[in-house]
């Protein structure tokens, strides 16, 4: 690796060529790879040739000089091209010609050499991570469900729909309901972070038709603060770390406090901007609602309940409301979770109110009926919080291979 070469070592780096100098008799490569850049001087191959981002393969040792840029350089003993450029660049790898952010994703493998393009992954790797370690460090068991579902869980119209031999079957929205049945099946506490999918129409800077979600499942709960607790360890945790890691400590965050969906339905309008009770945030009112709190993280909870999904539990107290909550960072909602119905009866009722079909949730409902634990649990779009974590404009930045309704390619 670049970065780590001392001077006197004898070493063999490869990388991309950077800038080529051509002097005749004597040769400079600026050679780059993942860590940095490194001057290479070459005396004694007067055939070689290169071009931009060509991969070569260099032998040599490492001396201080006074004209390379990083005061060390390496005299080359042998360079070998490993891989030539066979077009033109369509994309400029350094960045100081811009592109298009379409151009930028057809030709992703050129945009990633990018040093800010690469820190946007590395930021998502540490944030995955993050999440990962908290949880099994605290007695969460891993779990991976499947992809392909026979039901939705966040509603009929966003679903993909795949033949599966002679049956219908869809893609996954969330694993919700499996999630579920996992900790009422006794795992108690799990996480996963699975691709979830959702045919979302419309093109937004918010959403991707195939995104990465952080799953959270916990059995015996009170109620929804106890979720409410979890989600905001792990969420301090993942941005605290990552911010350390990525040298970002402007980022860090400490108090996550919670407002009710009443408060903030209030002061949405008291701020003037209009919005009823019962209705559901657009992302004009997440943006509202920040420019009034000023706060990095909140949480928002007891949504009413016919806004959110049918598995949520009602409070006892005030059905209308539900026993739910999302997270928000910087203005935008990056997880939504809540207490869950674990009473089979229940469940089914608000089957029918939104108009489904409790047969088609059968294998569900089913779990609940051999003894089922209070439960809750969140999920978290990971590009949402890459995005923000990253302050970039638009979602399809944080997901290397974004798909989108024109996207399936590369
Ligand atoms: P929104 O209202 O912002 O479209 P949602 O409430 O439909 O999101 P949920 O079903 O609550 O989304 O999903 C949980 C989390 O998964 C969201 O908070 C978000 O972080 C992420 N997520 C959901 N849909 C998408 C998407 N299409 N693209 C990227 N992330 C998504
Ligand atoms: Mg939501």
């Amino acid at each position: 690796m670049i970065k780590s070469v001392k001077p006197g070592q004898e070493v063999t780096l490869y990388g991309y060529v950077h800038e080529f100098r051509d002097l005749g008799k004597i040769k400079f490569i600026q050679l780059r790879d993942r860590t940095g850049t490194i001057q290479v001087t070459v005396k004694n191959q007067p055939d070689l040739e290169l071009n931009r981002e060509d991969v070569v393969k260099v032998k040599g040792k490492v001396q201080e000089s006074n004209i390379a840029k990083a005061g060390i350089e390496v005299i080359s003993e042998k360079v070998e091209v490993l891989s030539k450029v066979k077009k033109k660049l369509p994309v400029d790898p350094t960045g100081v010609v811009p592109s298009e952010l379409d151009t930028r994703l057809k030709y992703r493998v050129l945009d990633l050499r990018k040093p800010e393009i690469r820190r946007i992954f590395e930021a998502k790797s540490h944030l995955a991570f993050a999440f990962r370690d908290y949880l099994y460090h605290r007695g969460f068991i891993e779990i991976h469900t499947s992809s392909i579902v026979a039901a939705a869980t966040e509603g009929g119209a966003e679903l993909f729909e795949v033949q599966y031999f002679e049956k219908k079957a869809y893609l996954a929205q969330s694993p919700q309901l499996y999630k579920q049945i996992a900790v009422v099946g006794g795992l108690e506490k799990v996480y996963l972070t699975t691709p979830i999918f959702r045919a979302e129409k419309h093109n937004t800077i918010y959403h991707l038709n195939e995104a990465i979600s952080l799953d959270v499942e916990m059995a015996f709960i009170e109620d929804h603060h106890d979720v409410i607790k979890v989600l905001k360890d792990v969420f301090k945790h993942m941005i605290n770390y990552t911010a350390e890691k990525m040298g970002m400590p402007e980022n860090k965050i400490n108090e996550i406090k919670t407002y009710t969906y009443t408060e903030a339905v209030d002061m949405l309008n008291k701020h003037g901007t209009k919005i009823e009770w019962g209705e559901d945030f657009s992302k004009e009112h997440e943006k509202a609602l920040y420019e009034i709190l000023k706060e990095d993280a909140y949480v928002i909870t007891d949504f009413p309940a016919d806004i959110r999904a049918f598995y949520t539990m009602r409070d006892p107290e005030d059905p209308r409301i539900g026993r739910s909550f999302d997270l928000f960072y910087r203005g935008l909602e990056v997880s939504s979770g809540a207490q869950r119905i674990h009473i089979p009866e229940v469940l089914e009722e608000e089957l029918r109110k939104r108009g489904l079909d409790p047969l088609d949730f059968e294998f569900y409902i089913e779990a609940f009926r051999y003894g089922a634990p209070p439960h809750g649990g969140f999920g978290m779009g990971l590009e949402r919080v890459t995005m923000k974590f990253m302050n970039l404009n638009n979602i399809r930045e944080a997901m290397l291979f974004p798909r989108d309704r024109t996207r399936v390619t590369p």
